[in-house]
């Protein structure tokens, strides 16, 4: 008998004590408990994700969170932490040091959020223009498309930085707030933490530097931290073409690395690309009764 094995994936949690975070796009925590009781009432045990690998007796849930925002910390790792439920979040580590590298999406998540801002205007050409027009089609202001797309799909991480310029007064009070310092994450028992990069880069060039500019001090930062590293590395934002995530395996593997988590979808139960099911789609991948928010 096999059972099935299915890791969930989840962003910005918010509550009434713990709003979500500037300009994320949050799932309610009622929502994330509701997710989670009914999984449970289904028959889905919850695993570990640094025991992903090993034989399970029941169906099994993996629950994981990405880069480690306030949000998630207050609402989300405390209330699996009483119940044993395990979690494993990907850090970002490059706003824990004394001169924070701030991701540059996360940036444009508050910078978009925030009222009567006077945005960067990115130059494209007319190529350029039309390729972000069509990726970010669902935006439906030209200047807000035009940046997130600029800074996403076309500029490097570098040029975006520029283009944004450094964050003023108002900017740095929503950037202190939004990720939780390591302290928070200490002392639980059921928490797993894993590497998201120093500074939620795009890989986008040679595979090998990534791993060492970006994943290595990652870890080093975490460990550094008091929190020991799962193994599991999350991809933050996609590869920029035409790289790819495949290109990654070989050099995480040779520093250890047992799995890189990306994409969406049902893992196959061996692959050491893993996908996941984003947390909007989980009433309807597990078949639960739909979230009536
Ligand atoms: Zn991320």
């Amino acid at each position: 008998m096999s059972y099935q094995k299915i890791i969930l994936m989840y962003h910005s949690v918010g509550s009434e004590a713990h709003p979500a975070v500037t300009g994320s796009f949050p799932v309610p925590l009622a929502r994330f408990i509701h997710q989670l009781d009914r999984a449970s009432e289904a028959g889905w045990a919850f695993g570990a994700l640094s025991r992903l690998h090993e034989p399970v007796e029941s169906d099994t849930l993996y629950i994981t969170g990405d880069d480690g925002t306030a949000d998630w910390a207050a609402n989300v790792l405390p209330w699996c932490e009483e119940r044993g439920i395990p979690t494993h979040t990907g850090l970002i580590t490059g706003p824990w040091r004394a001169e924070p590298i701030w991701p540059v999406a996360h940036r444009l998540q508050i910078l978009l959020a925030l009222p009567g801002r006077k945005l960067a205007e990115p130059r494209l050409d007319p190529e350029q223009a039309a390729y972000v027009d069509r990726v970010y089609a669902y935006e439906k202001d030209e200047r807000r498309r035009r940046l997130k797309g600029a800074c996403n799909v076309i500029l490097t991480d570098e040029e975006a930085r520029t283009l944004l310029g450094p964050p003023d007064a108002e900017e740095l009070s929503h950037l202190r707030a939004r990720f939780a310092a390591p302290d928070v994450y200490r002392g639980f028992r059921h928490a797993e933490f894993g590497t998201h990069t120093l500074s939620h880069n795009a890989f986008s060039g040679d595979p090998m530097d990534y791993v060492l500019s970006e994943i290595v001090p990652c870890r080093r930062d975490l460990e550094a931290a008091g929190l020991r590293d799962s193994g599991f590395f999350t991809l933050p934002m996609r590869p920029r073409y035409p790289v790819t995530v495949e290109q990654l395996v070989p050099p995480l593997r040779e520093h250890g690395f047992v799995g890189v988590l990306d994409g969406q979808g049902a893992w196959d139960g061996q692959s050491f690309i893993v996908p996941r099911i984003d947390a909007k789609n989980v009433e309807e991948f597990l078949q639960l009764p739909a979230w009536q928010g």
